[in-house]
């Protein structure tokens, strides 16, 4: 299954109370109802619950292998793909 967009969190859309360590994890997984081509710039909640901006051009199988990558989509998506396989 291919059914999640890349979403970088957008630090300037954060309110001043969210703690800094969330930087970090700038790339979070969301799930694409959509081709993610289609949800390129739009803003999407990512499976952690995170606030984030699509990057259509980026495909989260790639991504996601990335230490860059949010810890808890990646734990997310990967029970996702185990229980499709
Ligand atoms: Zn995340």
């Amino acid at each position: 299954m291919d059914s999640y967009a890349v979403g970088y969190a957008r630090p300037d859309r954060w309110s001043r109370s969210r703690p800094e360590d969330t930087v970090s994890s700038s790339w979070h997984a969301v799930e694409a109802h959509r081709p993610p081509a289609e949800l390129d710039g739009e803003v999407e909640l990512a499976a952690c619950g995170a606030i984030v901006q699509v990057w259509g051009g980026h495909r989260w199988d790639r991504v996601g292998a990335r230490d860059t990558a949010c810890a808890e989509c990646k734990q997310l998506t990967r029970q996702q793909l185990t229980r499709a396989g």
